[in-house]
């Protein structure tokens, strides 16, 4: 064998061997299970009037394989893009606000590589939802950012006027994050920052309970972003939801203790050892309050209980 000959083979395997391991990093590969939480459920008085609503946005096409470990590339997930309306008499709440009008042009704000690698459908904006369901404006008291992220504050700019309350660090990610915060900047929003003055809940350190009634409880959960929260909400019927926003991307983060694969968790979360603390503490009230509707945003599994706004 020539030396040329060695050479060009030696790099073949350098090669095959970084493309196998990057490959095995998209394996399954369960994060330890958990015991249950050892508490009982919170107690929440939410008032009969209350309700959720649904306003599905859009999808951005995506794989299981893309969104944890051991899902499939040939899976294809359309990842729901979906805001919350949770009607109260003390005032509405809006959970994240799905693509809003100006996506086209949001997604400019993004490097080459994402917006390639990013395909979306546009269906109909939160705003247009609510305009053409009647709904009184006033009645919004603020949107509820699970975290800053474009896909999730995309529509803050057509609701303006409305407050948008998130985390104390997210509002610094609002300003500090560069191209990962940069459609939450430039809209401008009228940001606010929660102050979680409410102790333990459910196993997260802090806590705000919206109305004083237990109904919606926001609480930190930082990891995929430095100030994200997931949003417990307790509906009159006895029913509980934890929109937990990007901790996980799909229902098998939590359920099969699936991270996000190493490229995806390098790149899209700024903490990646904190999303798992916080994948575990879902992992463990999933096990011991199974009736409990755990609902990542972009899994539309998690929303199929609640009504659309509209038809
Ligand atoms: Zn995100």
């Amino acid at each position: 064998m020539t030396r040329r000959r060695k050479w060009l083979l030696g790099v073949l395997g350098v090669l095959i061997a970084a493309g196998g391991a990057f490959l095995w990093t998209f394996t399954a590969a369960p994060l330890p299970k958990p015991p249950p939480y050892p508490g009982e459920l919170p107690k929440a008085s939410p008032p009969a009037e209350m309700r959720l609503k649904k306003l599905a946005t859009g999808v951005t096409h995506r794989s299981a394989a893309f969104a944890y470990r051991g899902g499939s590339f040939f899976d294809k997930r359309d990842f729901s893009m979906t805001a919350v309306l949770v009607e109260h008499p003390k005032g509405d709440l809006l959970i994240d606000t799905g693509l809003g009008r100006d996506v086209a042009a949001q997604l400019k704000y993004m490097p080459w590589a994402f917006r390639v690698t990013t395909s979306y459908s546009l269906w109909q904006t939160a705003a247009a939802q609510l305009d053409e369901a009647g709904y009184d404006r006033k009645k919004l008291r603020a949107i509820v950012l699970t975290h800053a992220h474009w896909d999730h504050a995309s529509g803050v700019a057509d609701l303006a006027g409305t407050p948008v309350w998130l985390s104390p660090e997210e509002k610094t990610f609002v300003r500090d994050g560069g191209w990962l915060s940069a459609v939450a900047r430039k809209a401008n929003g009228d940001y606010r920052a929660i102050i979680f003055d409410g102790g333990s809940y459910l196993g997260f350190e802090q806590s705000f309970d919206v109305y004083g009634d237990g109904s919606v409880v926001i609480v930190p959960a930082p990891g995929h972003t430095p100030g994200s929260v997931i949003v417990f909400v307790a509906l009159p019927d006895g029913k509980r939801y934890a929109f937990v926003g990007d901790l996980v991307w799909q229902r098998e983060g939590i359920f099969e203790r699936e991270e996000r694969p190493w490229l995806q968790r390098t790149l899209g979360d700024s903490d990646p050892k904190t999303v798992r603390v916080m994948i575990l503490n879902l992992a463990s009230l999933a096990a011991r309050f199974p009736e409990m509707v755990i609902a990542p945003a972009h899994d539309a599994r998690g929303f199929v209980d609640i009504p659309p706004l509209l038809h």
